[in-house]
């Protein structure tokens, strides 16, 4: 039997589960290396280029005023997790995971190349022949390509993937950026390709907290001890009714990525892939009994008990998830594309220029979060005594730059008050009050 901690080959079976896990994990994949690529309006699609300072979600720019939106769809992505967890214990881990759709892409990359677990346990036993040697090469440069390619789409996801690839290309990129793309690469090469379930059973946060958020009816991969105690080797012929429906084949541990005997009962290794499911499924197929020794099933439904799915806490998750989205939805839909701040000038509240003119002075920063916002004029609404003095047009981009500005009038005895600025960019007008300060009056 294996232990997790010895070194063992995982054996690769067809069925239901592996189905259900290439239905998520490849369009979840091809997501990932494609989105990347995608550009909108000039724009990419999705960007978090946080030293130039664009953010931006499906090729629309976010500011750091439209955090709560963020912070809204990530509640409702941690409450989405609570709620699978909940329902079915680690489907995340065993379907969707990135470690698990890493390790799984490496696993038949080496069963192709090295051939099945038993072929690969075999080689182990025996000095490397040549051939065996050039496949194994093969393997690792295969592993490291792909790792490359994940590091560089990951990347690809902070820096535009084309300024990237050419930066690297024309060896201009900075230390960082190869350090960083070495790293994610080395990183995901041992992962996947040498320490795999180790991740899961040991680096992983999630399952260190994901324990507390099941219960008796969380419906995880589960052995049906019931039906299939006592196990015995054997045809399950007449003569044989006494035991149960476990043949002791062992199938459904060599098949588990994490190396552990499902049969011993719920365990924190089990990432809820369902491989031991597919191998009983044709172990049961093959002995003409019926599917389901092991299956996604509650404790209390092992037990013969009546095992609610909708729990209170279940569906708190779930509307959690709903209000978070609507919440994070509605925050989008109002999402400004002109941002600005004003500034009053520190240390002072009015100053006399001139003998002539009180003023008060301003900085103001305008960041525009749409591309067909250039320019933006500012203008001093309904003041007819007063001036804005300062830029009247105002180059935008994302960086923002802090502009100096000065509201003045010839009345020197003038009361002091609110003043609204407006900030004119294309369509979009923009409304700021600000306060204006004299020896009358302040605010
Ligand atoms: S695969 Fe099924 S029959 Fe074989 S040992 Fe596991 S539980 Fe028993
Ligand atoms: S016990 Fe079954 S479901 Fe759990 S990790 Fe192993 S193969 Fe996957």
């Amino acid at each position: 039997m294996q232990s997790p901690s010895s070194k063992f080959h995982v054996r690769l079976t067809p069925g239901r589960m592996q189905n259900w896990r290439r239905l998520i994990s490849w369009p979840l994949l091809i997501a990932f290396f494609s989105l990347v690529w995608i550009t909108y309006d000039g724009r990419p699609l999705l960007l978090f280029d946080f030293e130039q300072r664009r953010l931006l979600v499906f090729a629309s720019h976010f500011s750091w005023q439209d955090l709560p939106i963020l912070t809204g769809f990530l509640i409702a992505a941690a409450a989405l997790l609570f709620f699978m967890a909940m329902g079915w214990g680690r489907i995340w881990c065993g379907f969707a995971c990135p470690q698990s759709c890493w390790t799984w892409i490496f696993l038949r990359i080496e069963n192709w190349l090295e051939g099945s677990a038993k072929q690969r346990a075999q080689a182990d036993q025996y000095p490397l022949t040549g051939q065996f040697l050039l496949r194994r090469l093969t393997k690792h440069l295969l592993w490291i390509a792909v790792a490359l390619a994940t590091s560089l789409t990951f990347t690809g996801y902070f820096i535009p993937i084309r300024e990237l690839l050419a930066e690297l290309v024309q060896l201009q990129a900075s230390p960082a950026v190869w350090i960083w793309v070495g790293s994610m690469a080395l990183l995901t090469y041992l992962n996947a390709g040498l320490v795999r379930e180790q991740i899961c059973l040991h680096a992983c946060p999630y399952s260190r907290f994901q324990g507390v958020m099941m219960d008796a009816d969380t419906r995880k991969v589960s052995y049906d001890f019931v039906r299939g105690e006592p196990r015995g080797r054997g045809s399950r012929k007449k003569s044989q009714k006494d035991k149960g429906s476990c043949v002791d084949c062992d199938l459904c541990v060599q098949v588990c990525p994490t190396g552990i005997d499902i049969r011993k009962g719920s365990q924190a290794a089990c990432i809820d892939c369902g491989a031991c499911i597919d191998a009983c499924d044709q172990v049961m197929d093959k002995t003409g009994q019926a599917r389901g020794l092991i299956r996604f099933a509650s404790e209390a439904e092992i037990q013969g008990k009546f095992s609610p799915f909708w729990r209170p806490r279940l569906v708190g998750y779930g509307l959690v998830c709903l209000l978070a989205l609507m919440a994070a939805g509605y925050g989008l839909s109002s999402k400004k594309e002109l941002v600005a701040e004003i500034r009053r000038e520190r240390g002072q509240l009015y100053r006399i220029l001139g003998n002539d003119q009180l003023c008060n002075f301003y900085h103001i920063k305008l960041e525009a979060f749409h591309p067909r916002l250039q320019t933006a004029e500012v203008r001093l609404v309904d003041q007819p005594d007063f001036s804005l003095q300062g830029p009247q047009q105002l180059r935008l981009d994302n960086r923002g730059d802090w502009v100096a500005y000065r509201i003045c009038t010839d009345n020197l005895q003038a009361s002091g008050g609110s003043m609204l600025l407006e900030f004119h960019a294309d369509s979009v007008v923009l409304s700021k009050k600000t306060s204006f300060i004299s020896q009358n009056r302040a605010y």
